[in-house]
């Protein structure tokens, strides 16, 4: 199934381009990461909010769900400024 991701946004990640699918033909996209940093993401990965950073931010998001389990939402919020206010 098609992905329409671009332009949206994923934790810190915003959506900036459909790339070639990866060789097992997952939707894989160009995603510029809050800190700056570009990487190429695969968009079952956005989607499920377990990838919302270039990876910059990973330990934080654990650490915040270690202590929030059954707030797992707070992944998929799309917007910025309340996702870096938890923090
Ligand atoms: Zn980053």
């Amino acid at each position: 199934m098609r992905l329409d991701l671009v332009g949206k946004r994923f934790g810190w990640l915003k959506v900036q381009e459909e790339m070639e699918p990866n060789e097992h033909g997952h939707s894989m996209f160009l995603c510029e990461c809050g800190c700056g940093k570009k990487k190429i993401i695969r968009g079952h990965n956005l989607k499920n909010g377990s990838v919302t950073s270039c990876g910059c931010k990973r330990k934080r998001v654990n650490d915040f769900l270690w202590k929030n389990k059954n707030e797992d939402h707070i992944l998929l919020l799309p917007d910025f400024d309340r996702h870096t206010y938890i923090y």
